[in-house]
Order: structure tokens, then sequence, then C-alpha cells
């Protein structure tokens, strides 16, 4: 009977606190500078908050000049402690670190406060500053809510049990009072957390919408949509850095230009619809007989062109004999039915006295040409 309902608020939490799965990791480091700075922050209001009840102490201890030495010493470790965390958190790259430091760091406040609390008179200062603890550990905190929650409440507990427990005659409110009005303070600071790191979670969650979207869409602008190989303006763009690699370095580099043979028969006889399978099965192909260095793209129609980075003619006749033959070899089955078809290859390599990459492409096109010309399934190469 138990175990649902923990199940069921669990999962309402999730829901509130906008549940983000495997992008949790990313999200607290996508914080992590943010919650570096604001934890500086919290560690600079705590050390002057703490110097500067050394007036109060001044003021209460007048008399005991011993019990003050004490305390300012104490107060002195505290901060001298409270420096060396923040040092230690501004080096921090990792999130484990960072909440391992500032999470001890709370609870030594937490204990240290409690602590510092049994010598204090009870008057408004204690009873306001009882109230605004809890509250700055829920807002200020970015570690997980029901960590700070815990926090929180040690904090509460132990101020409570020092006041009416440990502190004999002099209760300042009746303890009623005093646990409703922490009972307050936790049900306003719990709810602000919630509200506050659920906002951060959904904008973080919109963030990496936007990005994969642009990212999506950067991924289609540059492959076709049918044969799924690059684009023709894609295939151009890598073409030209190649070249410029080429100009600069002069290592060798090659192209193919792969063309079907007699492809307007297969839409003829077969349907467009089948001419697009075998358009998609010939890319598929020359996919993977193709390096992964080298970039294979649609240069238009049942036209596609391959860039072949550190290879010569002679090996790039290699590759081209290879995936004509592959492809003669692989009939595409459609339906049952075995479709052969062939493609026609001209290969050129780059030259030295090539100003564009346009040179190389129409040189493999003439080449193509001529394969055409003498007979088609095969491979001419300049
Ligand atoms: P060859 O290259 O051997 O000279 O003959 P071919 O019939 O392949 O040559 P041509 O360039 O005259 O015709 C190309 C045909 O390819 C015409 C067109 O219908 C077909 N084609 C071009 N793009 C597509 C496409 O995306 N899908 C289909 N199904 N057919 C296409
Ligand atoms: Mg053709
Ligand atoms: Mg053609």
């Amino acid at each position: 009977m138990i175990r649902p309902n923990i199940v069921m608020i669990q999962a309402l939490f999730s829901q509130l606190l906008t549940d983000l799965g495997e992008l949790e990791g990313d999200y607290r480091a996508f914080h992590l500078k943010d919650d570096i700075a604001l934890s500086i922050f919290s560690f600079s209001i705590a050390s002057v908050s703490i110097l500067t009840m050394l007036r109060a102490d001044l003021f209460f201890f007048q008399d005991a000049p011993s019990l003050f030495a004490m305390i300012a010493l104490s107060r002195i470790i505290y901060v001298t402690i409270t420096i060396s965390v923040m040092l230690a958190v501004l080096k921090t790259s990792k999130v484990k670190k960072f909440d391992r430091l500032l999470c001890v760091w709370l609870f030594f406040t937490v204990i240290y406060l409690v602590a510092g609390n049994f010598l204090r008179p009870s008057d408004y200062t204690t009873a306001s500053f009882a109230i605004i603890v809890p509250f700055a550990i829920y807002l200020l905190s970015p570690l997980r809510i029901s960590t700070n929650a815990i926090l929180a409440f040690t904090f509460s507990a132990g101020i409570l049990f020092v006041e009416y427990f440990l502190k004999t005659g002099e209760e300042f409110a009746p303890l009623g009072g005093a646990i409703a009005a922490q009972l307050v303070v936790h049900t306003l600071g719990f709810g602000a957390s919630i509200q506050l790191q659920s906002y951060r979670r959904k904008s973080f969650k919109a963030y990496i919408e936007e990005k994969d979207a642009k990212e999506m869409v950067a991924y289609l602008a540059n492959i076709d949509p049918l044969t799924k190989s690059l684009t023709r303006r894609q295939l151009f763009n890598i073409a030209e850095s190649e070249f410029l690699r080429f100009i600069r370095y002069r290592r060798p580099l090659s192209m193919l230009i792969i063309d079907a043979d007699h492809f307007k028969n297969i839409n003829d006889s077969y349907g467009h619809h089948t001419g697009d399978v075998v358009l998609r099965s010939l890319s598929l192909v020359a996919m993977e007989q193709k390096r992964a260095q080298d970039t294979f793209g649609r240069l238009g129609g049942e036209e596609f062109g391959l860039i072949l980075p550190e290879t010569n003619l002679e090996q790039a006749k290699v590759v081209a004999e290879r995936i004509q033959k592959t492809w003669a070899d692989s009939p595409v089955n459609i339906d049952g039915k075995l479709i052969h078809s062939t493609v026609s290859i001209g290969v050129a390599e780059a030259k030295p006295d090539d100003v564009s990459f346009d040179d190389i492409l129409r040189r493999a096109d003439r080449m193509l040409y001529k394969a055409k010309e003498a007979g088609r399934n095969r491979v001419v190469a300049e």
C-alpha cells in the first residue's frame, strides 16, 4: 500500500519539476557556471553576516572577554573555512564535486548556526534568523530539492530543539507558534524552489529542442531525401575545400562521376517509383564501397559524384571498377522481380595547372561521355 504512494509522489514531483530524463547531466553541466556564481554570492553573504555578528557578540558578552574571544575565534574559523570552500568551488569544473562541496558546506553552516544559537539570548533577531535561513537554503542552493529540504529541516529542528529544550527559562515565543512559523517557511521555500527549478529546467529543455531543430534543418539541407547521399550543394562545398587542400599541399585528389545507364528505360519499363527504388539502392551500394574520408553526393537525376582525397588516378580507377562491378552484380529485387542495371563511370585526377574544382569535374564528365560512347557499363579514366 505504501509503495504505490511513494511511486505516485515521485511521479508527481518529476512532473512538477519537468523530468529531463537523460538530459539531466547536461542540464546541470550547462548551469554549472551560474550555480558557482550563485554559490559565491551565498558564501559572501554568509561570511559577511557571521562577521557582522561580532558587533552583537561584543554587546552581549562584554562582561565575559574569554567567552567573546572564543566566539570571535569560531567566527574567524567559520569564515576561513567558507573562503577555502569558495576557492575550491571556483576551481571546480565538475557538477559532482561542486554539489559535494556545497552540500558539505551547507551542512557545516547549519550545524554552526544551530550551535551558535545556544549562546545567544532569544529575541527578535534569533526568531527572524530562524526563518530566513531555511528560505535562503531553498532559494539559493541549486542542489536537489530533497537535499535542500533535508538541510533546511535539520536547521529548523536543531534551532527549535536548542531554543525550547536546551536553553532553559527563556522561551521567547510559544513552541506551537515557532513550529507553525517554520512550517509556513518550509512550505513557501519548498514551493518557490519547485517553481524556480522547474522554470530553469523548462527553459533548458526549450533551448535543447531549438538546438536539435536547427541541427535537423542543417542536416536536411545537406542530405538528398531520395538517395540519402549528400546534396549537390554540399558535395561541391566539400569538393571546393578538398581542392584548396590540393592546391596548398599538392596531395593527390581524384573524382568519379557515376551515371546510371539507360535509366530512362528502367522508368519506362517499371515505372517511376521503381526507378526511385533502384536509384536509392545504387546510392547505398556506392556508399558502401567508398572509404570514410571519401565524399559521395548526388549531382542530379541519376548521376552521382565521388570525391576521393589522397587518391591518385590509378587508385581512383580501382574504386570506380569496384563500384561498377558490384552494381552490375547487384540486381534490385522489387516484389520478387530482379531488375538488372549498370553504371558508367568517368574518373579524373587533379592536375598541377587546374585552377578550380570545375577543371576536374569537366575532365571526369568527358571520361564519362567516353564510357557511354564505348558501350556503357565500364570505367574510363584519364
Ligand atoms: P544514359 O545515361 O545511359 O545515356 O541513358 P539515360 O536514360 O540514363 O540518360 P538520360 O540522362 O537521357 O536520362 C536520365 C533519366 O533518369 C531520365 C529521368 O527520367 C531519370 N531520372 C532522373 N532523376 C530521376 C529520379 O529521381 N527518379 C527516377 N525514377 N528517375 C529519374
Ligand atoms: Mg544515365
Ligand atoms: Mg545522366
